[in-house]
């Protein structure tokens, strides 16, 4: 049984219903990535215990935990928004929750101030944070009352590029120090594969993949999952193999582009694709990234040299093209 397990859980409002069945495992740190609206924060909320289930169970390290009250279920929470105390200072955030004897309680908010990057902090205001610091010490106040499990609903979204991608890999660190087990909500994708063992992808209010990040980039099962977890090219399949249904699936990295005529039967490990025309062609600093067109159909080609011609063939190592329904 894993350590966390969500079973047959379902909640249904006027126009959407979430249904999720998965378990995470003890000290895995879960990315939940999904478009907007797809019920990743209405998960996150059953969990907590803020929102009632009107179906199924949760679990964590055997107990079922779905008729707990919220500060029973051993359930630590960081937002996007600084919910800190404002009359309290760092140091006293970050003790309001702890379980620790007064006297050990210094000790420890100073260790966890030092974990999250902020040593020397505890005097100070809350007023005075930066909204980076203000993170770090939310996930510190989060950490202080030992949770069993740390949900982050989209906790770096309020924060500029460069901000959110150094908290990130402190997130990270500081998941490995700790081996609290993390469910993370992003709809960044590229967050989402910095950070996590793996990632649950929802849509619609339900789990449509559940792996690693190289496995859900490498090895989609769907085109909503493939084209989530990054660019590529869906053609039918009947554009190029006879009497075949679905769709054919590849990664702009897999496939290259010939500017000479050639012939095809020396290539018998690839699919050709005669005839396409360039369309866009996007500098990327390794490389090119190639907007193609093709029997009216969109591809996307990297090109490690600026084409010349317009009218290309597109050559795809068979091995790296999926079937998809
Ligand atoms: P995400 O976090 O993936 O953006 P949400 O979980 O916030 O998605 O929302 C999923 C859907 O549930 C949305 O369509 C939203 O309108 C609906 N929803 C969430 N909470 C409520 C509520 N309290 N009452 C009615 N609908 C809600």
């Amino acid at each position: 049984m894993p350590y966390l397990e969500i079973r047959n859980l379902e909640k249904k409002y006027k126009n959407f219903t979430l249904s999720a069945s998965f378990g995470v495992e003890e000290g895995e740190f879960l990315c939940i990535i999904g478009p907007s609206g797809s019920g990743k924060s209405t998960l996150l909320s059953i969990i907590a215990g803020l929102e009632k289930p009107d179906k199924g169970t949760i679990t964590i390290n055997g107990k079922d935990i779905t008729g707990e009250r919220i500060q029973d279920r051993g359930i630590g929470m960081v937002f996007q928004d600084y919910t800190l105390f404002p009359s309290m200072n760092v140091e006293k955030n970050i003790q309001f929750g702890m379980k620790e004897k007064k006297s050990e309680r210094k000790k420890t908010s100073d260790a966890l101030l030092s974990l999250v990057g902020l040593e020397g902090y505890g005097k100070r205001s809350v007023s005075s944070l930066s909204g980076g610091e203000a993170q770090r010490v939310q996930l510190a106040r989060a950490i202080a009352a030992k949770p069993q499990i740390l949900l982050l609903d989209e906790p770096l979204s309020a924060l500029d590029a460069p901000l959110r991608k150094s908290l990130r890999a402190s997130i990270r660190a500081i998941h490995d120090a700790t081996g609290i087990t993390m469910l993370y909500v992003t709809h960044d994708r590229e967050e989402a594969f910095s950070v996590s063992d793996t990632i649950m992808i929802m849509h619609d209010g339900k789990s449509v993949a559940m792996g690693t990040a190289e496995e859900l980039y490498r090895h989609p099962e769907d085109l909503f999952t493939a084209f989530f977890t990054g660019e590529g090219t869906a053609l039918p399949a009947h554009l190029v193999y006879e009497n075949t249904e679905g769709y054919v699936f590849f990664r702009p990295e897999n496939a290259v582009i010939a500017e000479e005529n050639l012939d095809e039967s020396l290539y018998p490990m690839h699919l050709v694709l005669k005839g396409a025309e360039i369309i866009s062609c996007e500098f990327t600093g390794s490389g090119y990234l190639l907007g193609l067109q093709y029997k009216g159909y969109p591809i996307l080609s990297e090109s490690a040299t600026k084409p010349r011609r317009k009218t290309v063939s597109v050559m795809i190592l068979k091995e790296s093209v999926l079937n998809l329904a």
